[in-house]
């Protein structure tokens, strides 16, 4: 193996140890606690444990959370009507509604009713458009994550061939948008690309964001390329027992390690720098209702 593993997991302890740095001196300071809402609708098993996560750690940094669960056959009206009371509350300065809602709910219409200035995951359509016409936005956490990690494994990206497997609102689009605002050539590839294996050779920097285990192997990356793999995928592990399943990215890993430069492992690489962004950004979106100067 000739790749340096990226350690996402170190690196988001130490984002979650300046943010806690950063609450402190806004408490200090200021007398302001930032805090985060998190809105959970129905029992879908991976969202508790998201929002349990979000909870903890929130709490861990010293901010405030505030968690409201709600049963799945609440109505749009009911969850409209409590983003409007987040929106209203002053000690809430973050608002995370977890997705997927139900399908009798307008996912669009639920986020875009977010206060602008509030919506920490960046989906709202106006942080959208910030983000993509490069002016300051919420950014959505999982790409934000994935360019802290790339900025600091390589400095300056100017000028660098970005490959973006996967073209998602939440990560595909975001991470071009990202990585074009630091000026690399970037590339948005998906289900339609043609000759994917060619595109992806000539990436300094390759994102993966697709969501099908493995399916980028070590001959599609170029010698001394760093991978970002967003993937998280659960397959079956029968060596491990009867039943049992273990999580792959979206990057043939073994493979892909004897030839790129740097490689995010699945788990510990990009996964926890997700929570990590959410609570940097929730700190953000609590300095700019403030008028108070930002982290970096
Ligand atoms: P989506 O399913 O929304 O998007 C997947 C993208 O991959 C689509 O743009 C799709 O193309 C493209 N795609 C599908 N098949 C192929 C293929 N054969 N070749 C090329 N492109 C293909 O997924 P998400 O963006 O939401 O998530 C992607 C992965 O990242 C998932 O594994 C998810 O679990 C993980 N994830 C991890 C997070 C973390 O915290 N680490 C956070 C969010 C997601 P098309 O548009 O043409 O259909």
């Amino acid at each position: 193996m000739s790749a340096d593993i990226i350690d996402g997991k170190a690196f988001a302890a130490t984002i979650r140890g300046k943010v806690a740095d950063h609450v402190k001196a806004l408490h200090d300071e200021h007398g302001l606690v930032p805090g985060l809402a998190v809105v959970l609708v129905g029992e879908d098993p991976a969202s508790q444990v998201y929002v349990r996560n979000k909870g903890k750690q929130t709490e861990e940094a010293g901010m405030a959370s505030f968690e409201h669960r709600l049963p799945a056959e609440t109505s749009e009206e009911d969850l409209l009507a409590l983003i409007a009371r987040l929106n209203a509350a002053p000690a809430v300065h973050g608002i995370l509604v977890q997705l997927p809602l139900p399908d009798h709910i307008d996912e669009a219409k639920v986020i875009n009713a977010i206060d602008v200035a509030k919506d920490v995951d960046g989906f709202h359509i106006s942080n959208v458009g910030l983000l993509a016409t490069g002016q300051k936005a919420l950014v959505p956490c999982t790409p934000l994550g994935c360019l802290m990690l790339l900025r600091d494994r390589l400095g300056a990206l100017s000028g660098l061939d970005a490959v973006v497997v996967g073209r998602s609102n939440i990560v595909g689009k975001p991470m071009a948008h990202l990585l074009l605002r630091d000026s690399c050539t970037v590339t948005v590839a998906h289900s339609r690309t043609r000759d994917l294996a060619q595109v992806c050779r000539r990436a300094d920097i390759l994102v993966a964001a697709v969501g099908r285990p493995e399916m980028i192997p070590g001959d599609w990356i170029k010698p001394g390329a760093t991978v970002i793999d967003v993937g998280i995928n659960r397959i079956p592990a029968p060596e491990r027992g009867e039943g049992k399943t273990r999580l792959v990215g979206d990057v043939h890993f073994e493979s892909a390690a004897q030839v790129a430069g740097a490689i995010t492992p699945v788990p510990g690489g990009v996964g926890p720098m997700t929570i990590a962004c959410l609570l940097a950004n929730t700190v953000t979106a609590c300095c700019r209702a403030h008028g108070l100067v930002e982290p970096e």
